[in-house]
């Protein structure tokens, strides 16, 4: 998508400190963490929220945990949080998937 911020970071056109890519999707720390550690797991594709997760793209979303689970154990996360904000209301920023990840300090429940 032309005007999409993590499109254009997907692409290398927008820097990021990278964590991991391949084919399907590409992980880079948050720009302002709100835990120790903060990184982000987005679809290469784009797809605006968990909302237009579909049979069509069903397959990306779930690799896309199994890359979290790697991911985490790499990184010796024992516990962690996984966050998908879908909308405003909900605190989407950035309009196209991603998923946080967020470990290091003690979490609250229910989230704010
Ligand atoms: P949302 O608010 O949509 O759930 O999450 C968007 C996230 O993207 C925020 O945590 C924000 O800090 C992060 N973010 C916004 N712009 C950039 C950027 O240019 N680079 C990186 N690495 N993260 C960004
Ligand atoms: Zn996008």
């Amino acid at each position: 998508m032309n005007d999409c911020l993590f499109c254009k970071i997907v692409a290398g056109e927008i820097p990021s400190n990278k964590l991991y890519e391949d084919d399907l999707c590409y992980a880079f720390y948050d720009i302002d963490p709100q835990a120790p550690t903060h990184f982000l797991v987005v679809p290469k594709a784009h797809i605006p929220s968990v909302a237009g997760v579909d049979e069509s793209n069903q397959a990306t979303v779930g690799h896309i945990f199994t890359v979290i689970a790697k991911l985490a154990k790499e990184l010796g996360l024992d516990s962690f949080r996984v966050v998908s904000n879908i909308g405003e209301q909900a605190g989407q920023s950035v309009f196209h998937l991603h998923f946080h990840v967020l470990s290091g300090r003690d979490m609250t429940w229910p989230p704010g």
